[in-house]
């Protein structure tokens, strides 16, 4: 199954997406996570990244796409993939599009986490505390937010339109969260 996970930062995607990774044996992508590598190693790339991240704008879709693509090259991906934070604007879409059409992989459903912002503030807070990630301080986490519903949001009506989204009530425990995701992908695989 070929499945992209949307919502804002902090709405559960990397969380969700490892549970399913382990239940659904699908590859988890995520570009945050492709980045940060590349920022820890000091590759070009990442030095052209960093500062973008930190202060909560979005890396260039160029650079984006290119580790998405090396990422999707790799074999563990033959058997389906969750895309944790790719797309993340109407342009990231067009551009996957235009790349799992040409590999005939197309996606198979998208699943939106619904969260109100005075959770997300509050997980981020949490998860600042926890992992120190800089991005995840109070200032930056409302600047990704504007860019969340200013360039990401529209991705969500975007999938709608192609009959792909599915919504899910992000807010309860991981496990409840998870069941409901499980739940709405199984529905899918067998409409
Ligand atoms: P995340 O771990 O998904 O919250 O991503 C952390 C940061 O990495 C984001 O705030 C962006 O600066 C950058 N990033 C991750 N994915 C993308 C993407 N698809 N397009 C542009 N920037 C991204």
């Amino acid at each position: 199954m070929r499945i992209v996970l949307l919502g804002a930062p902090g709405s559960g995607k990397g969380t969700q997406a490892k549970r399913l990774k382990v239940e659904l044996t699908l590859a988890h992508i995520s570009t945050g996570d492709l980045l940060r590598a590349a920022v820890k190693a000091g590759t070009p790339l990442g030095l052209q990244a960093k500062a973008v991240m930190e202060a909560g704008q979005l890396v260039s879709d160029d650079i984006v796409l290119g580790l998405l693509e090396e990422r999707l090259a790799q074999p563990d991906t033959q058997p389906g993939f969750i895309l944790d934070g790719y797309p993340r604007n109407i342009a990231q879409a067009n551009a996957l599009d235009a790349l799992l059409t040409r590999v005939g992989q197309p996606l198979h459903v998208v699943v939106k986490l619904n969260v109100p912002d005075a959770d997300i503030v509050k997980r981020c807070e949490i998860r600042f505390e926890q992992e120190h990630r800089a991005d995840d301080n109070p200032e930056t986490v409302r600047k990704r937010l504007a860019v969340y519903a200013e360039q990401t949001a529209p991705v969500a009506d975007f999938y709608a339109r192609r009959g792909l989204l599915t919504e899910i009530d992000g807010v309860g425990t991981i496990e409840a969260i998870g069941d409901r995701v499980l739940a709405a992908l199984r529905a899918r695989a067998s409409a």
